[in-house]
């Protein structure tokens, strides 16, 4: 019937097509799928298989290789059950070229006498060696007539990642309808990437690669698939990575869109506070500092991100910045994560802004009752002018006067989440203030551009003056007493010491003991040298207590757990002792590392292992030893543990990703940022089409 109109189902987009007008698809079902990310028809077809089964042929069995999965077809030869360790039922097949054992550890009667001698049966499963032949463990098996004729697959069979409840066989019927509601209506699925587009980055259309990808035919190369290498692939993978790219360009654009306020620094004010500094400034934090400035001196949001190596005197730049804030009347708050380094900046910032009358306010989460409520008074009030502590500074009950400007340090150990959580928190409460992000996890551009493509980029590359680089050398646990001799000889020349404790256990608590454990030890083998323990179950007095007996040089020797890693600072220390380094990554090793070389002074990295080590281990303190550079670092690191550790969540909280590798894929982020542009000035009706396929339901960071 040409003419007749047609149904609804058949004009409606595929993106707002519910997922109960699939035939088989019920209340039930639709929220099983929900769990997953699935909400329209639409949703489906962008559900893309994890793995492909090659289903199209059948294998001889001379021809199988261990590893592979496969079709095959024989006859019964013997079928017996054997009592060994596990009763089981061994089933003999061959075709000619080969034989195959079939094992089921579970079966029953009937099966048993279905699988008699001489049937022909037809199985699909995973090849394995055994003792004498190939054999494949509960494989998916059919019993065949004589003269029956059964079909192979046509194409590839996609296996979906699903959820418990629906079968692989759902899923695949599901999709299958989906794809023909497709054909059915081409034009309820959006080609966002215009032909020119298309030509000029050799992509795919869209419709195209989606029905590939579901169906691939047997002549497409499983292999280029499982690479993701395949045109079809490729087209998605460049869709996928050019969503991601575009929501956080979209943040940005919504977050541009409102007023912040103007802050013009007081050139007088921060020429005194320069001279007050023991030291010039670089000619990188004078580059950055200034760009910085220009940022805070218009009325739309700063956004930006520090980069710089450990050591590259971020600090400052910080101070730079709140300063600035603070001579325009605004408050400035700067979030750290820990509690030792709020502590530490506390400390600093009071010595550089205090002469200059700037009032400085500490917020931790441990402030007894009565010092806590004067301090959140201050923060309503506008006494306080800066405002140092840990995330506890957004919490709901703190209230700021005026808050002009957040600067957020170590921010690789807050994720992206709670950065972008914390300025959506901002920006609904009508309180878009600028940003200052810092970091010291270099990455390299490209998965800069994806993970930070909201952010502006600003980059210290350069170290203060006279710093020599740590000499690293890498120590059995058996040569400990050589390291309590050098230990006792750096502090008797006046030096002062680290000395690290990790364990593998991720339990606190252990990792205290273990500390607390060694400083006992060490106190009794040094007895003329003042051991001082720092770890994350004290009380932020002790804590601070022993930071700056440290600090003053009281303290010779100080024993520690990781939660010295980020940003403490004691340039006479110049020795670093860290045990079982083995078991720290490549990126904690340098955090750690870079407490010691500050001063000026030759410094020295000792890395104890313990026991024979892995491959991996063994690059990773290769890789210590023979580089100082943190981007070199960041870089190996990348290489030998992959971009979903190095940029998990933790690090950066670059979202998970369907079908695109960040890392595999980064040759592409170049021609993705220039389409984003092109897509956001002449298409930009595009745009929230493709942040919603992708993303969907994950847009809203501030549920995260
Ligand atoms: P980061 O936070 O980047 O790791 P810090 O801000 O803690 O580094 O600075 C490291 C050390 O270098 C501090 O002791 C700081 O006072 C010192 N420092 C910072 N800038 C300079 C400079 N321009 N010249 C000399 N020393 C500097
Ligand atoms: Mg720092």
């Amino acid at each position: 019937m040409p003419d007749s109109t047609p149904s609804a189902a058949q004009t409606t987009a595929l993106n707002e097509l519910a997922l109960t007008s699939l035939r088989g698809v019920g209340p039930a079902l639709e929220q099983k799928l929900n769990r997953i990310g699935l909400y329209s028809v639409q949703d489906l077809l962008f559900h893309l298989p994890l793995r492909y089964q090659d289903r199209t042929r059948i294998q001889p069995m001379g021809s199988l290789r261990v590893g592979e999965q496969a079709v095959v077809e024989g006859l019964i030869e013997l079928t017996e059950i054997s009592f060994g360790r596990r009763r089981m039922l061994l089933c003999y097949i061959s075709d000619g070229t080969g034989a195959l054992l079939l094992r089921f550890f579970h079966f029953s009667n009937a099966q048993k006498e279905a699988l008699a001698r001489g049937a022909r049966l037809r199985c699909f499963g995973e090849v394995r060696a055994g003792k004498k032949h190939l054999e494949m463990t509960h494989p998916e098996y059919k019993r065949i007539g004589a003269d029956e004729v059964v079909d192979v697959e046509e194409t590839l069979t996609p296996l979906y990642p699903t959820t418990e409840g629906v079968h692989q066989l759902k899923m695949r019927d599901l999709t299958q309808q989906a794809l023909q509601r497709l054909v059915q209506n081409p034009a309820a699925l959006d080609e966002c990437l215009p032909q020119a587009i298309r030509t000029q980055h050799q992509l795919l259309p869209l419709a195209e690669a989606i029905k590939v990808l579901h169906h691939p035919t047997a002549d497409v190369s499983i292999s280029a698939l499982q690479q993701g290498q395949h045109p079809a692939q490729q087209r998605l993978i460049f869709e996928e990575l050019l969503a991601h790219y575009l929501s956080l360009r979209q943040l940005r654009i919504k977050m541009q869109a409102h007023k912040a306020p103007a802050l013009q620094s007081q050139p007088a004010r921060w020429q005194a506070f320069q001279q007050a500094l023991p030291f010039a400034l670089t000619t990188a934090q004078q580059r950055v500092i200034d760009e910085i400035l220009r940022d805070l001196s218009q009325a739309i949001p700063m956004m930006r991100l520090v980069q710089g190596d450990v050591g590259s005197g971020k600090t400052i730049v910080a101070a730079a910045a709140a300063l600035a804030a603070i001579d325009a009347g605004y408050q400035a708050a700067l979030m750290v994560p820990t509690e030792i380094l709020s502590e530490q900046h506390l400390h600093n910032f009071q010595v550089w802004l205090q002469p200059l009358g700037v009032e400085v306010v500490w917020l931790s989460g441990k402030l007894k009752t009565l010092a806590r409520r004067q301090a959140l008074e201050k923060i309503a009030s506008g006494q306080a002018q800066l405002i140092i502590g840990t995330h506890a500074l957004f919490q709901e009950q703190v209230s700021f006067a005026n808050l002009g400007l957040i600067i957020i340090d170590e921010q690789h150990r807050f994720g992206v989440h709670q950065r972008l959580s914390l300025r959506e928190k901002g920006a609904s409460e009508g309180r878009v203030v600028h940003q200052l992000i810092m970091t010291a996890t270099p990455i390299p551009r490209t998965l800069a551009m994806t993970a930070y493509a909201d952010l502006d980029v600003s980059v210290i590359d350069e170290l203060p003056p006279g710093r020599i680089p740590v000499n690293t050398v890498v120590i059995p646990q058996s040569r400990r007493d050589e390291v309590m001799q050098r230990v006792i000889n750096v502090c008797r020349q006046g030096s002062q010491v680290y000395w690290v404790c990790t364990l593998i256990e991720e339990s606190e608590s252990l990792q205290c003991q273990a500390a607390s454990d060694t400083a006992t030890l060490l106190q009794q083998a040094l007895p003329d040298l003042q051991v001082g323990l720092v770890h994350g179950r004290l009380k932020p007095e002790q804590k601070e207590a022993v930071m700056s007996r440290f600090k003053t040089g009281e303290v010779d020797l100080l024993v520690a757990t990781t939660v010295i890693e980020v940003g403490v600072d004691v340039p006479n220390a110049n020795l670093m002792i860290i045990e079982n380094a083995e078991r720290l990554g490549l990126s904690q090793l340098h955090q750690l590392r870079g407490r010691v070389g500050r001063g000026g002074d030759e410094s020295n990295c000792v890395l104890i292992y313990q026991g024979k080590l892995s491959q991996m281990a063994r690059s990773r303190l290769a890789a210590m030893r023979d580089s100082n550079d943190g981007f070199v670092i960041a870089q190996r690191d990348l290489e030998l543990r992959g971009p979903g550790e190095v940029l998990g969540t933790r690090q950066t909280g670059v979202v998970q990703m369907r079908i695109a590798d960040i890392l595999r894929d980064q040759a592409l982020m170049p021609s993705v940022q220039l389409t984003a542009e092109q897509l956001l000035h002449e298409y930009p009706h595009t745009v929230p089409v493709l942040v919603h396929r992708w993303l969907g339901q994950n847009i809203q960071y501030g549920k995260v």
